[in-house]
């Protein structure tokens, strides 16, 4: 239980008396209204109490501040009413389309709900896509413990999947002269957590690092690894989907019903659903989800980072991901790794991530001072990096809890909920090995009333879509005498053929919005960015999926590309 009154004492030391503090399910309740936003962050700081409470509730209103709504889709249907499968999860981003495919090996009934048009459109497809070493986390912490089980499981899913992963390594330069002293100790670290690392003398990062910004070195992490994040969750997904899972797109979770320690229903804008077991996987959503299910005992708090991506032809500044070496800030506020620079699996660099908090769970904006922040930042490791050679950015909200840890349990208040929350970075590392505990939890419940069983006829593997460009001259040719389509390129820039679009409007987990294609088979994303194949990627959605053009949209509802025809056109699909 929580010293409730030890959080008193400290809150009204740092001059937050009128802050009420009490204990809710375990965890620290704080209620109150404060006037600036860093206020409230810090109250959850200071009421961090990790050995006894089970978290931080933050119920601090923000004075004069109404936060924007969750954004849900305007269809309303009865699709799924009634609808009764084993586990339903919540959340289609990495981590709830790993749990979906680890489920599916069992002989069960699984269903995801995700409330946008595709699944990877939230934290898992606005983030580097490093597979991470593991070194700045704290050994025993739980974030290490999936970490390192994630990234050794990612060697198998790549095979398994047909998903890229490169194990590139990534330097951490050394900034200071003194920080040198200092690599005996993340050497024992590093043996704790049981990462391979190796110190680089200048010399030979001269030579791997054009016009390098410090001189003092670098360490070397052998594991780290590049993957494209949303590519790979769109690969966990469709396997699931081959192995018997249900994805439910545009399916937003509104209430859940529960009575005597009993999840009964699940609300949705597509029915009611009547499912054995809830996971919660609802990424920067998971604590409203875990409030509506009767277990909230944290609290989000949306950290937003900027990322920029530079053009192909700025890879020469690295084949790996760099990094600086970077003091723990002795406030505790700073949660960033400095952001870096990282070579794309595509072969783009990027840079960034920031670290902003921000009380707007989905705010995904950028603008000129931000992207310069991340630019002038980055620019401090190499002298190679030129504003001319950004071609977009972006930017993501990580889903993090005041204890800066991840939530993988099974609810001890609710007896069929589980919740996968509070998933920040290392989430992608991560997901695969968080994937197979929360299975586990999952038919371990199910197992009470009825008897789980392995499927005989679990198939591991997925085909991916053939990448043209990279194939041999002779697969090449073979391909296109099979299938003229892979012989005609919409995308220039990324050299994408048709075929290739084709496949993905027909994939398992069919691609018909812009943003949608962009992530499976990379149309759009060259320098030009869809100005040239955009128009024709459009009418190609149409004509697959008999839509109107007028209501083929960038990312789904409220991005409609087209407004209204300019010519009189002879088109049953108007
Ligand atoms: C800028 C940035 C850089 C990062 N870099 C890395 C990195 O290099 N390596 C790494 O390992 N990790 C990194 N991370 C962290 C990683 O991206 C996340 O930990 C991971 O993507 C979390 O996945 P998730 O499935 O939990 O959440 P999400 O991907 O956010 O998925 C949650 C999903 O739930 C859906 N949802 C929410 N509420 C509902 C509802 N009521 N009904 C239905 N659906 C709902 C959302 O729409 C969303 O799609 C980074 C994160 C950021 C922001």
């Amino acid at each position: 239980m929580p010293d409730i009154r030890k959080i008193k004492r400290k809150l009204k030391k740092a001059g937050f008396g009128s802050i009420e503090v009490s204990e809710k399910l375990g965890g620290v309740w704080l209620r109150g209204e404060l006037d600036e936003y860093e206020q409230i962050l810090e109250c959850g700081r200071l009421a961090v109490d990790k050995k006894t409470s089970r978290g931080v509730i933050n119920d601090i209103r923000l004075k004069g501040y109404i936060p924007a709504p969750m954004r849900i889709p305007s269809l309303r249907d009865n699709l799924y009413e009634g609808r009764t499968p084993d586990v339903l999860v919540v959340g289609g981003g990495i981590v709830g389309c790993a749990i979906a495919r680890e489920l599916s090996r069992y002989d069960i009934n699984v269903m995801l709900a995700e409330k946008e048009y595709d699944i990877a459109t939230g934290q898992s497809a606005r983030n580097d896509g490093m597979i991470h070493a593991g070194i700045d986390l704290k050994p025993d912490s739980i974030k290490v413990k999936y970490n390192m089980r994630g990234n050794k499981l990612y060697d198998t899913l790549s095979k398994e999947l047909d998903v890229p992963v490169r194990k590139v390594g990534q330097y951490v330069l050394l900034t200071k002269k003194w920080h040198k002293l200092l690599y005996p100790v993340v050497v024992l670290r590093a043996r704790k957590n049981n990462i391979p690392i190796r110190y680089v003398c200048q010399k030979e990062l001269d030579r791997k690092i054009p016009k390098i910004g410090y001189r003092h070195g670098a360490m070397f992490f052998a594991g780290a690894g590049i993957v494209s994040p949303y590519l790979m969750c769109i690969a966990l997904a469709e396997n699931a989907v081959q192995n018997g899972a249900e994805i439910c797109l545009n399916t937003a979770v509104t209430g859940i019903e529960h009575k005597d320690g009993r999840i009964l229903s699940v609300a949705t804008n597509r029915g009611t659903i009547y499912p054995k077991v809830v996971v919660n996987a609802a990424g920067v959503f998971s604590d409203v989800i875990a409030e509506q299910a009767g277990d909230r005992h944290f609290t989000i708090h949306p950290r937003k980072g900027v990322e920029a991506i530079l053009d192909k032809k700025a890879s020469r500044i690295t084949d790996s991901v760099i990094g600086r070496f970077a003091m723990k800030s002795s406030t505790g506020k700073q949660h960033t790794k400095g952001g870096g620079i990282v070579r794309t699996i595509d072969g783009n660099i990027l840079i960034g991530p920031s670290a902003v908090e921000t009380p707007e769970r989905e705010d995904e904006s950028t603008t000129c001072e931000s992207l310069d922040e991340v630019l002038v930042k980055q620019q401090g490791l190499t002298g190679e990096l030129t504003r001319s050679d950004i071609i977009t950015y972006f930017a993501g909200t990580r889903a993090a809890t005041y204890e800066e840890e991840f939530i993988v349990e099974k609810s001890p208040v609710i007896q069929n909920l589980v919740q996968a929350a509070g998933i920040q970075s290392p989430g992608i590392t991560a997901a695969p090995a968080i994937a197979e505990d929360i299975a586990k939890f999952c038919t371990e419940i199910l197992s009470e009333t009825k008897k789980i069983e392995k499927k005989k006829d679990f198939n591991p593997i997925r085909k991916g879509i053939p990448c043209v460009r990279e194939l041999p001259i002779e697969e090449r040719a073979a391909l296109i005498k099979k299938n003229p389509d892979y012989g005609v390129i919409v995308c220039r820039c990324e050299e994408i053929s048709k075929g290739e679009i084709l496949d993905a409007i027909r994939s398992p987990i069919p691609a018909t919005t812009l943003d949608a294609i962009k992530r499976r088979v990379r149309a759009g994303m060259g320098r030009c960015q869809g100005g040239f194949c955009s128009p024709v990627i459009t009418r190609m959605i149409a004509e697959e999926t008999g839509v109107g053009l007028l209501h083929v949209t960038k990312k789904g509802e409220g991005s409609e590309l087209l407004t209204s025809y300019t010519k009189e056109v002879a088109n049953d699909n108007l």
